[in-house]
């Protein structure tokens, strides 16, 4: 992408040529107490929210107050069936069939619960592999799921790393652990794009690698959903979960996603842990039936779902199905290519892309080592309008998010970033 330029009018002009420039007017962007609006780049922590959001969530609070328990049945979006308005949208979300899709639970709820089903260690083959900068929550899940059947998990985590002195996993080394370890190998359990890098994982490369060795592949696409085309289906994953309230813009602490491949669908067999809502729909109400599994990821589901969230979630995912993944990540690559551009003219001695560079290898997010910096840098940044993410010891991640993140954005925040590296 050599043909960027630098200067504020190449940035005004790309927003005006931007197709998808007028969703940013969609969301609400947060402003300072003089009423500028901030450089929003947290998009990857927090999703912005829909100005849609709350008309869809106050659909559900009238239809509570006029209908009470009626509504299950009798609100204009009936709740009974309310999660299977959010399953299609979300499916093409993450490149899925919408058999092998279901909204439900928080994030590492579902982790525990795909591997309640997935996780089934034997006395020879109990390992779990991981990323060795796994997001804390997936880490300390693996762990408590190895003693919890009663492993110790120093022995039975392997962590894949990267080298000394690079910041990205390789795959050879991930190939190395399999070929000397693959048989006592459980689970392969990698989050899809990393949280700290932005490396974005070849999920079908490492599934078919697992499989080739007989482990079961699960992925937490918490930073993948709504940012990058996953094509869940089509990588062969075993399973794989991701939460609503990064890139997804479904509200802090929104309900979670389920994938479950369709060659599970109907396998009745598979431990799991059940509630009533994993139950066939035509007999769940006449409570004395024996438990009846339905097929698919809907047969994970347990309880009744809370439809405020979900309300909120069908709101975003109305908007992800209109715009669609695939000019999303059209504009994502032009932004974040511009962005890097920009960075890389603060002087490469001084600042350090770790993510990878080839854009096929991670999604909006650039992750920025800055020479000798500390948090004081972090701050000043955030006192200049830029809301960005700190990370020890020295990493600022920053998401420009296509839906609603503009060249200007991306422009001003490098700006900021070099008069504040200069004074
Ligand atoms: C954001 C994130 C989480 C957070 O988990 P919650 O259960 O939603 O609190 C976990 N794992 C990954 C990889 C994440 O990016």
């Amino acid at each position: 992408m050599s043909n960027y330029k630098s200067g504020l009018d190449y940035a005004k002009s790309q927003d005006q040529n931007d197709e998808l420039a007028p969703y940013r007017d969609q969301f609400h962007i947060p402003k300072d107490k003089d009423g500028n609006e901030w450089i929003y780049m947290t998009g990857n922590s927090l999703g912005l929210q829909p100005k849609s959001t709350k008309s869809y969530i106050n659909q559900e609070l009238e239809d509570w107050a006029n209908l009470g328990v009626e509504g299950h049945t009798e609100a204009k979006n009936p709740w009974l069936p309310y999660h299977e308005f959010l399953t299609e949208s979300m499916a093409k979300v993450v490149g899925a069939k919408p058999i092998e899709v279901i909204v439900m639970n928080t994030l590492t709820a579902n982790l525990h619960f795909m591997m309640v089903s997935f996780y089934q260690p034997t006395k020879s083959r109990y390992k779990i592999v991981i990323e060795a900068d796994a997001f804390p929550s997936d880490k300390y899940a693996v762990e408590s799921q190895l003693r919890h059947h009663g492993y110790d998990d120093k022995d039975g985590l392997i962590l894949w790393k990267a080298r000394a002195g690079e910041e990205l996993a390789r795959y050879e080394d991930l190939e190395a652990i399999m070929e000397s370890q693959g048989d006592e190998i459980a689970l392969i359990m990698i989050g899809g794009v990393n949280y700290y890098t932005g490396q974005y994982f070849d999920l079908k490369r490492i599934t078919e690698l697992g499989h080739k060795h007989g482990c079961i592949v699960g992925f937490d696409c918490a930073h993948g959903a709504g940012n990058v085309e996953l094509n869940l289906h089509d990588s062969g994953a075993d399973f794989a979960v991701w939460c609503t309230y990064k890139y997804l813009n479904s509200g802090p602490g929104s309900l979670a996603g389920c994938f479950v491949h369709e060659r599970h669908a109907h396998n009745k067999d598979l431990n799991r842990f059940t509630g009533w809502w994993s139950h066939n729909k035509q007999t769940r109400f006449n409570m004395r039936h024996e438990f009846d599994v339905l097929p698919g990821a809907e047969g994970w589901q347990l309880s009744n779902p809370p439809i405020l969230s979900m309300a909120a979630i069908k709101a975003s995912l109305d908007i992800f199905n209109e715009v669609g993944m695939k000019k999303l990540n059209e504009k994502s690559r032009s932004l974040t290519g511009y962005f890097e551009f920009l960075l890389k003219q603060l002087g490469e001695d001084v600042i350090k892309i770790i993510t990878p560079i080839d854009p096929n290898e991670r999604g909006c997010q650039l992750s920025i080592q800055v020479l000798n910096a500390d948090k004081i840098l972090h701050d000043k940044l955030t006192e200049a309008g830029v809301i960005s993410d700190w990370r020890e010891p020295d990493v600022i991640r920053c998401a420009p998010v296509p839906l609603y993140n503009t060249y200007q954005d991306v422009y001003h925040m490098v700006e900021k970033l070099k008069v504040i590296l200069n004074g």
